[in-house]
């Protein structure tokens, strides 16, 4: 198969010609159409024809929910599909993109992690992914902005790192989809070896899915903590806030009765106190045959009070469409239930 536009970073359409990267890149990501044009030397653009394609995933569905978030399912030229979703944030929109069709990490908590990885996605089909959705988004609303990036989505994003920092560098080129860095978060379990290759990317905002301080409790729920424990991750994590000057992300579930106690809030307070972290408290989001539950209101304002008495900068995700990213992998349980459901 031909290779797609859609993975060629600024610096691949200046290998072309320096002088029409500009307006190439804006045809490419904006208009998705390769035109004649006035500024363009008609040789090249049959040249970029011939040899590349402009082919976008398809979405496949579109579910609405009421507090104005959408999830999609993405289909990609294998018949292979993920999800992707749409979630409202002030203004602006922001997408949570998938990055694998499934997931390698075996989450004790996740949906997607519980069904195993099928295949890495390219860079094409991460970028081709934001492109269908926002597309469809501005179709809808003209007016809207392009939407930020959340790597949230099915699998783990450093698993993939080389689509990955290629689809960030597409991301921001400043004469296609043009976001800024900070515009992009990339979320991670914690795979040493992408965190690595972190100091190579545009630096965006990492995120650490941390959902315990002690070893053990976290390989119980992490299995990779046990070839990438904390103690080996967070040095490097913390070190690279340190040197970009940006605050990294420590995501934490909340599961009833399970890391939630004082000892926990006592070890995160060790970890992190003077650190420059802030936590995003995640409620866990149920399903159907999962061995956790989800805590009480109460207790995740308890929990999250205990947390800002020792100086930590904590929020908690409670905003309406903030909820659908814990909920990422639960469109595929639909599908599946349905299925069965057919099937008798
Ligand atoms: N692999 C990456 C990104 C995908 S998961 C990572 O692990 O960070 C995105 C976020 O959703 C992670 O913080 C993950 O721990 C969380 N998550 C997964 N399943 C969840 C569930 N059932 N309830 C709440 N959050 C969940």
């Amino acid at each position: 198969m031909k290779q797609s536009l859609h993975e060629c970073t600024l610096a691949d359409l200046e290998s072309f010609s320096p002088k029409q990267a500009p307006l190439l890149s804006h045809m490419i990501f904006r208009e998705n159409a390769l035109n004649e044009h006035p500024n363009l030397s008609s040789k090249l653009v049959q040249k970029l024809k011939e040899d590349f394609q402009l082919t976008l995933p398809e979405i496949s569905q579109v579910h609405e929910s009421s507090d104005g978030t959408y999830k999609f399912m993405v289909r990609f030229s294998d018949q292979l599909e993920v999800e992707a979703v749409l979630i409202p944030f002030h203004r602006r929109y922001t997408i949570c993109l998938s990055t694998q069709v499934g997931c390698a990490m075996n989450c004790q908590f996740c949906y997607t992690g519980l069904q195993g990885l099928k295949r890495n996605l390219t860079a094409a089909e991460v970028v081709g992914q934001y492109l269908v959705v926002s597309n469809w988004w501005k179709d809808k609303n003209t007016e809207a902005l392009m939407p930020n990036i959340v790597f949230m989505g099915q699998g783990e994003p450093l698993h993939n790192a080389e689509a990955v920092k290629r689809a960030i560098e597409v991301f921001t080129n400043p004469h296609g989809i043009n976001l800024g860095q900070r515009q992009i978060t990339l979320s991670t379990a914690g795979y040493l070896p992408g965190i690595k290759k972190l100091t190579d990317f545009v630096p965006i905002n990492i995120a650490l899915s941390l959902h315990s301080p002690f070893e053990d409790q976290r390989t119980e729920l992490i299995p990779i903590n046990k070839s990438y424990p904390l103690s080996e991750i967070l040095p490097p994590l913390l070190e690279l806030g340190k040197k970009k000057k940006k605050f990294l992300t420590l995501e934490y579930l909340l599961i009833k009765d399970f890391n939630m106690s004082d000892l926990h809030v006592e070890r995160l307070s060790e970890l992190f106190s003077g650190e420059r972290v802030f936590f995003n408290l995640i409620p866990f989001n149920p399903f159907p045959e999962a061995r956790f539950e989800r805590p009480d209101p109460v207790e995740i304002d308890l929990f999250k009070e205990k947390l800002v008495s020792k100086n930590l900068r904590v929020m908690v995700r409670t905003t309406k469409g903030d909820d659908i990213l814990a909920a990422c992998g639960q469109l595929h349980l639909e599908k599946l239930r349905r299925t069965k459901n057919a099937n008798g």
